[in-house]
């Protein structure tokens, strides 16, 4: 008997503070982290995708990180409903640990893993540890979610206190890490993703600075006044609670925005059914409609719209895009040009390094008006007034649509009073409102 316990990484791609890996090292048992590069995720992915880059230069990071604490990280390729099975039999494993993930997928993987290694007389526990709340720990008095952001954000500051803040010390256990031999890392050719370029990711350092004057700086997209720490609170390459801490004593404004994401991986978990629906039923019945020519204006950045352009540039061009150009281009996709929310959202998640389902819906379908605590469908951003509010003297149109001002920047492709009105009739029939 090897006495072996596993513990699986998967969006907690760090050592420290994390709390599944702590409960893990907690049981006195030898514990042998593992990662799997899930081939079921990736057989969806481009081929150049730049995510892979970021999660295989994180993996490699994290083994020397293991191997100076003396032990080892397996990393495998395949299929995770498998290969967890497998190592169990093998290894007689009686207990498996990892962080709990609340998207629909993820949730049915693990019920199934959970139920394989039940019959294995194995367990298989999660924690909580990419989110401060998570499912029903902020609800209403009732004991149903939220809606609303605000009372949500309210109830959750209350229910705040410095056990939900504070860092799982993973080190005191350290020592009952596996000291077990490696497996060898597949090489990213093996992974079938060799065309991915070389490139620079967002810091993982806590921008103080940034945080500290982030009121100020958060809505101008020319400047560097946001934290672009996405990246890292996707993949978990920070502790959630660090950043939050930090965060409630620097900036409150920049802590709301953590507790947006707790809301909406609140929501997904509530609601796994707004990926693909209107969150509000009744905006399903919009009538949507699509043409190929302005779509493809809209994804080259082409639009004729300046803010518009400069937002699908950055983002065809970094994986980036700063949140208040997010919020105007779909916005445009849906309002202006009358495209369905699902588009859009669908091509930010294959284009954007942070891409995170529950707030990228959340995202969407707030600007599409359907979701929860969404815009009011007769909010419709004017592109025009939003470039002269946050970019008034064109700096960041500049730096992604270098042509703009010259005969070569395209016409607008839709007349902002002309789709202002047609959009604001079609909502109006779909809603049956006068
Ligand atoms: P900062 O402004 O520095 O904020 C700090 C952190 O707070 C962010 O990293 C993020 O984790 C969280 N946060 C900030 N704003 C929001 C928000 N509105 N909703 C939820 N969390 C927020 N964020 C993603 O992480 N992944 C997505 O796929 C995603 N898709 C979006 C789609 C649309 C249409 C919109 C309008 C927003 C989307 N957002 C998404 C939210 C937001 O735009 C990004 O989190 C933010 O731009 C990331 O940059 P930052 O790290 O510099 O953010």
């Amino acid at each position: 008997m090897e006495n072996l316990t596993l513990f699986w990484h998967r969006r907690d791609l760090r050592i420290s503070d994390n709390a599944g890996l702590f409960k893990a090292l907690k049981q006195g048992k030898n514990v042998q982290p593992i990662f799997i590069f899930d081939t079921q995720i990736l057989s969806r992915l481009p081929k150049n995708d730049q995510r892979v880059l970021f999660i295989y230069q994180t993996i490699e990071e994290l083994r020397v990180a293991y191997e100076k604490l003396g032990a080892s990280l397996w990393v495998f390729r395949g299929n995770p409903t498998e290969l967890i099975p497998e190592l169990v039999k093998k290894h007689h494993i009686q207990q498996v640990f990892c962080n709990r993930d609340y998207e629909p997928n993820a949730i049915q993987r693990d019920k199934f893993i959970h139920e394989t290694l039940q019959k294995l007389d194995c367990s298989f526990s999660g924690s909580k540890d990419q989110v401060i709340f998570e499912k029903d720990e902020v609800v209403k008095p009732d004991g149903n979610p939220y809606h609303v952001f605000t009372p949500y954000m309210k109830r959750w500051k209350e229910k705040l206190n410095e056990f939900y803040l504070k860092p799982y010390p993973v080190d005191q256990y350290i020592s009952n890490l596996n000291p077990g031999k490696e497996v060898p890392l597949p090489s990213l050719k093996d992974l079938g993703f060799s065309d991915v370029q070389a490139q620079d990711f967002p810091s993982l350092k806590i921008p103080s600075k940034i945080i500290q004057n982030y009121h100020n700086t958060r809505d101008i997209p020319s400047v560097e006044g946001t934290s672009r720490l996405s990246l890292h609170l996707r993949f978990g390459t920070i502790s959630i609670r660090e950043l939050a801490k930090k965060a409630l004593e620097t900036n409150e404004k920049y802590f709301n925005e953590l507790i947006w994401r707790d809301f909406y991986q609140m929501i997904l978990y509530w609601y796994p059914k707004s990926v693909n629906h209107a969150f509000k039923s009744e905006y399903d019945r919009i009538e949507w409609e699509f043409d190929q020519t302005q779509f493809q204006s809209w994804c080259e950045g082409k639009t004729g719209y300046p803010i518009v352009d400069a937002g699908m540039r950055e983002l065809n061009e970094t994986g980036h895009m700063h949140n208040r150009v997010r919020m105007v281009v779909a916005s445009f996709l849906c309002k202006h040009l009358l495209h369905d929310w699902r588009l859009g959202e669908r091509y930010f998640a294959e284009k954007l390094l942070d891409f995170e389902l529950a707030s990228n819906v959340g995202g969407w379908q707030w600007a599409a008006g359907s979701g929860v605590d969404a815009a009011p469908y007769f909010r419709i951003f004017n592109p025009t007034s939003q470039q002269e509010k946050f970019d008034p003297k064109f700096e960041y149109i500049r730096k992604w649509v270098p042509e703009f001002g010259s005969a070569d920047y395209p016409k607008p492709i839709v007349e902002h009073k002309w789709a202002r009105e047609r959009i604001l009739e079609r909502y109006k029939k779909a809603l049956n409102t006068k």
